[in-house]
């Protein structure tokens, strides 16, 4: 009964208010991000290291690899990310992450969708970073497969939830070396037994809301590959992206 007041209520104050931007909180119309907002994100477009999806400051020619992919080469094959990661992107990872403003996963979603459509088009199935269950339970949600469902619906590439478990209640990453990070998250991943079908001779597609170092993601598709994936490649929303550098 309370709960049915409740989302009655939630409705009410939907229709009643203007929806506002995620980034400024000025009213806008059906979108999460106001014009101006939105010309502040760095979509990230070719040329880019084929390989780990950072974009070049010129373009090198077909095939150039960044110097990350060929020092550390990641398990994954390939990786894309939709915008470069700064104070906008931020702000609507922030806002989705602690679940203030889940009604952004749809743009955010299709913002990926088309930067890993060459991902897309060649994959069987979408698998989002899953959290810890003790922080699932705490948070209710996983904003990793509120991206996935969004790309999911977009690029018409089923689901696969639940076949890559969390294991390990790991710290989180922020504040931590790239090396700790590596550290923090290794062995924290597994394929589920009834995962394995999903999984095994499977091109997949790992979602998650940002990459910094990449270790997470590694990890994670060291677990896929272990468990038979025919190839794993990552899409995220944001990727931390240094300064402006030119191919090696
Ligand atoms: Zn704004």
């Amino acid at each position: 009964m309370a709960s049915g007041i409740r989302a009655i209520l939630r409705v009410a104050v939907d229709v009643g208010l203007p929806q506002l931007c995620a980034s400024c909180r000025e009213p806008v119309g059906s979108d999460g991000l106001c014009p101006a907002c939105w010309s502040k994100l760095s979509f990230i477009a070719p040329p880019y290291c084929e390989r780990l999806g950072i974009p070049f400051a010129y373009d090198p020619g077909p095939g150039i690899l960044s110097m990350e992919a060929i020092a550390d080469p990641p398990a994954y094959r390939r990786a894309r990310a939709a915008v470069r990661f700064d104070e906008v992107a931020g702000t609507l990872v922030h806002a989705l992450k602690y679940g203030d403003r889940l009604d952004l996963a749809p743009m955010m979603g299709r913002w990926m969708a088309t930067a890993g459509h060459s991902l897309t088009d060649e994959a069987d199935a979408i698998i989002p970073v899953p959290l810890h269950w003790r922080r699932y339970w705490a948070r209710r949600f996983n904003q990793s497969a509120l991206l996935a469902e969004a790309i999911a619906k977009a690029s018409q590439v089923p689901l696969a939830l639940g076949a890559l478990k969390r294991a390990k209640a790991t710290p989180q990453q922020v504040g931590l070396s790239q090396s700790a990070r590596a550290l923090n998250v290794q062995g924290a991943f597994r394929v589920s037994p009834s995962g394995k079908a999903a999984v095994a001779g499977r091109r997949l597609i790992l979602v998650d809301d940002v990459i910094t170092t990449g270790a997470t993601v590694d990890a994670c598709a060291r677990a896929l590959l272990r468990a038979g994936a025919a190839e794993v490649n990552v899409l995220a929303f944001a990727r931390v992206v240094a300064a402006a550098r030119p191919p090696i």
